[in-house]
């Protein structure tokens, strides 16, 4: 099977995740993409191949040579955005694309267009597969899963390659920010793994945000207005105060590239009480710790102020930058690049302003950077996918496994 029609396959599998489920996977239907991949991988005579109660599927392509390399993996994850619908995805291929707009749908007027998404022009007489505009595509990561797939097959029909042991994995549930959570680094077995579930083509991150969400709660003190002179404390306004003392220019609308920012997510306030959400980024470590600070310095400033524990500060940590483990390996970063390189593709390393599921395993002990998967737009009815990135993407995944190291 190509890269195409096995990409065609599993975005027939509606794997929509659910961050309101309490299971692993959060819904049934990503069972079945699980256990089509289990059978393909069986037909294709991979080893090791395991499909846990939580739907990680893993195997191993076996070593073709007796040189003793690291053990390395590639992983996708099996779920698509809880964002959009990814039931009876009708994917359409649009052959030698022509720079113009695409009528995606045209009933409903939905116009995949270059003046809105100027990516498209850097596919221009490519071939491409969009959506119908009712649905989104699902290249997030089905693109990943059909890449390495394609890959392994390949390889394993091709023993005549020599290369090590590889692992693959397909995990549930990234799009809830919880693919990682479950995944059993041990079982894996690698020394470090690469997630095939990046956007455009020449992709490479390796660096992600520092994450915390922090919970501003406010008490007031609430007296009948008539008669509240000196006495009344009105909770809404201290929040209002505390919202003021961060730097309007540090907030996600006006950061890009390598800064970080507060954001307030939710604000809910009465006269007794009031409460502010907010989630802190940021790819310096430092800078991360001093955004803390200033929260917790704000804080005791207004209990200063007002009577104290007026506000109390909750802040709960969430993910950090990948760099920290990564960096220090730099041979994992130069396999991907030189592997990019070697199939005429420039690498792009930028800083990805959110986390991924490579963070939390390279903090379980796996390092994970992330490489393009190829499609564009993801979340929404205007994804879409170049099939030469795709190609472009197994090429690299080969040109990873073939050149490994001691
Ligand atoms: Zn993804």
């Amino acid at each position: 099977m190509t890269v195409v029609e096995r990409f065609l396959k599993y975005v027939s599998f509606d794997t929509q995740s659910d961050e309101n489920s309490a299971t692993t996977p959060s819904t049934p239907s990503q069972w079945l993409l699980a256990e089509c991949l289990e059978a393909e991988m069986e037909a294709m005579g991979l080893e090791d191949i395991s499909l846990d109660e939580h739907a990680y599927l893993m195997a191993t392509l076996p070593a073709t040579t007796d040189e003793k390399v690291p053990v390395v993996g590639f992983i996708a994850h099996l779920d698509t955005s809880p964002d959009m619908s990814g039931e009876n995805v009708k994917p359409r291929i649009v052959s030698n694309y022509d720079g113009k707009d695409i009528v995606l749908n045209k009933a409903e007027k939905i116009v995949l267009s270059p003046n809105l998404f100027p990516e498209l022009l850097h596919h221009v007489g490519e071939d491409l597969i969009v959506t119908d505009g009712t649905t989104l595509l699902g290249a997030d990561d089905k693109a990943g899963i059909a890449e390495i797939m394609t890959a392994i097959d390949y390889l394993k029909s091709h023993p005549e390659i020599p290369h090590g042991k590889i692992r693959i994995a397909f995990n549930p549930d990234e799009e809830i920010g919880c693919g990682a959570h479950l995944f059993d680094v041990k079982k894996f077995g690698c020394e470090w793994a690469y997630t095939i579930d990046g956007s455009e083509l020449g992709e490479l991150e390796y660096e992600n945000f520092n994450a915390a969400a922090a919970t501003v709660c406010i008490k007031g003190l609430n007296v009948h207005p008539g008669y509240a002179k000196d006495k009344m404390l009105n909770a809404s306004l201290i929040a209002r105060d505390f919202i003021a003392m961060l730097p309007d220019e540090e907030t996600p609308a006006n950061t890009s590239g390598y800064e970080g920012f507060y954001h307030l997510t939710g604000m809910s306030g009465t006269v007794e009480e009031a409460t502010l959400s907010y989630i802190i980024r940021d790819h310096d470590a430092k800078k991360f710790e001093q955004r803390l600070a200033v929260l917790q310095a704000l804080t005791e400033k207004l209990n200063k102020n007002y009577p104290a524990d007026t506000v109390t500060l909750h802040i709960k940590q969430q993910y950090r930058n990948m760099r920290e483990i990564v960096e220090p390996q730099k041979h994992i970063i130069d396999l991907a690049r030189q592997a990019m390189l070697e199939a005429g593709i420039t690498p792009v390393v930028r800083p990805i302003r959110g986390g991924t599921d490579g963070a939390q395993l390279s903090f379980k002990g796996l390092p994970c950077p992330n490489i393009f998967a190829g499609g564009l737009n993801f979340h929404g009815r205007y994804e879409f996918v170049p099939i030469r990135s795709m190609e472009k993407a197994v090429e690299v995944i080969i040109n990873i496994a073939k050149s490994i190291k001691k």
